[in-house]
């Protein structure tokens, strides 16, 4: 096994690793500690940061992507041999297999695409390994959010006695926890949500995206939805929009969109009756927006181009800036929070229960954005409180299903603290 003694170069078909650190552990240290990272963009970045100043926790952290150059050069400066490096193609289960056969980690944290969910997922079956991720499994060919692929292993899951928690980044994620912690602690019944996003901040370029563009722009190119009575209401693009004036930061246009966290709340919220998500978007960004869908640049149909098939958004992708590299030219904040409204003890309560992030600080801690850093720590967290065992129950698992207490505690001591404020603020 890797790591034990330091020796051993294993190598299989189709999996390149290289040791980059050898040390030695108790069994029982590596049982407990031992992390898989599988991601080395933006939010990669930020988990093995977090991680890594947890070594009494994550005393044993690897990074596994792609391209391997990315994680060495978190690894570097990350620094005092506290990251592991490897490079895996998280679309094929046989490599998954082998390389977390030969790590041994006690959790595998899923930082790629949502393309790879169910791949790392059925990896995770195969080796008998827990699973975390920050976003909702997506066919390529399909743009489209849905947890149906993720929640079919649920028996699967259970029946192997491991768990997978879903969603463990902001939105989703900590707006998920939000919710849970305001029934728990503020409401009776909660009969409306509204999930606000806003990112006022700026990184210089005409357009750039926060984190990965295909994905960015496939969810913001997408049809609109909220939830009303039971029933999914459709919208066009960008069709909806409102004001608001988010503390900090200030009055802001938002956008209806879909976001996935609406189907498992709707799920797991009882009695909820509105929902819906919301994004502030920059007046450049909707201008470029605008005319990449009208050159079709935002298909995802392949197209032949000089005798070679191409995805049109992921040649755009190869243009845009590297949402990885934004984090020393973005300045300003970030304020996402969810507005709800319900009642306790038969009497109207109304909070906004959100957390502001400022990018440049979060850059100095970690060498990336504020939307990077919002996912990332989620992510440490929710991994932290699966291996201490707070948060473990074998089976397929959203985020609000959980006690929201320890998780809020983790988010104030970890750098994303909150506010939980009485709001009247009514979004029409
Ligand atoms: P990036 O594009 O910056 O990073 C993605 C990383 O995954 C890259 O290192 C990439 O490698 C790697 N990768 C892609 N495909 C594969 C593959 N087949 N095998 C191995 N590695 C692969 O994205 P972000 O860091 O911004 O986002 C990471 C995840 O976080 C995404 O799923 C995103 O949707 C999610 N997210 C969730 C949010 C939330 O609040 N819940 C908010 C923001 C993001 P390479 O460099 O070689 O391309």
């Amino acid at each position: 096994m890797l790591g034990d003694t330091g020796r051993k170069r294993e190598t299989t078909p189709g999996v390149q690793i290289r040791i980059s650190r050898l040390r030695l552990y108790g069994t029982r240290g590596r049982a407990m500690s031992r992390v898989l990272i599988i991601g080395a963009g933006g939010v990669g970045r930020v988990t093995a940061h977090k991680c890594a100043r947890l070594p009494e926790l994550f005393s044993d952290i690897w990074l596994a992507s792609r391209t391997r150059s990315k994680c060495d050069q978190i690894a570097a400066e990350i620094g005092g041999n506290r990251i592991s490096t490897a490079e895996v193609d998280a679309d094929s289960v046989t490599e998954l297999v082998a390389l977390i056969r030969r790590i041994a980690p006690r959790l595998v944290i899923n930082l790629a695409l949502p393309y790879q969910d169910l791949s790392i997922m059925e990896a995770c079956l195969a080796t008998g390994v827990d699973y975390l991720d920050t976003a909702n499994y997506e066919p390529p060919e399909l743009a489209k959010f849905e947890y149906k692929w993720q929640w079919a292993y649920q028996e699967r899951f259970q029946a192997a006695g491991i768990m997978a928690l879903l969603g463990s980044g902001f939105d989703p994620g900590v707006t998920n926890v939000f919710t849970a912690y305001a029934l728990k602690h503020h409401f009776d019944r909660i009969d409306t949500l509204d999930i606000l996003d806003c990112n006022a901040g700026d990184h210089g370029y005409p357009f750039a995206t926060n984190f990965n563009p295909e994905i960015n722009i496939r969810e913001v190119t997408a049809n609109g939805r909220y939830y009303q009575e039971g029933a999914w209401i459709e919208t066009q693009p960008m069709e909806i929009s409102r004001l608001f004036d988010f503390p900090e930061i200030g009055p802001r246009r938002i956008y209806l969109l879909y976001h996935e966290e609406l189907e498992s709340l709707a799920r797991h919220i009882p009695g909820m009756r509105h929902m819906r998500f919301w994004m502030t978007f920059g007046e450049s960004y909707l201008k470029h927006l605008e005319v990449i869908r009208n050159l079709g640049l935002d298909r995802i149909e392949p197209i032949e181009f000089q005798g070679q098939r191409i995805v049109p958004l992921q040649f755009l992708k190869a243009l845009l800036p590297e949402p990885a590299t934004l984090g020393s030219r973005t300045v300003g904040k970030t304020n996402i929070g969810c507005l709800i409204k319900g009642e306790k003890g038969g009497r109207p309560v109304s909070r906004y229960i959100y957390n502001v992030c400022d990018h440049q600080a979060c850059y100095r801690e970690t060498n990336a954005q504020a939307i990077s850093y919002t996912t990332g720590v989620p992510a440490m967290i929710g991994a932290k409180l699966m291996l201490e065992g707070c948060w473990k129950r074998a089976g397929v698992w959203n985020m609000e299903q959980f006690d929201p207490d320890p998780f809020m505690a983790d988010l104030n001591r970890y750098g994303l603290p909150w506010q939980d404020i009485t709001s009247n603020v009514d979004i029409p």
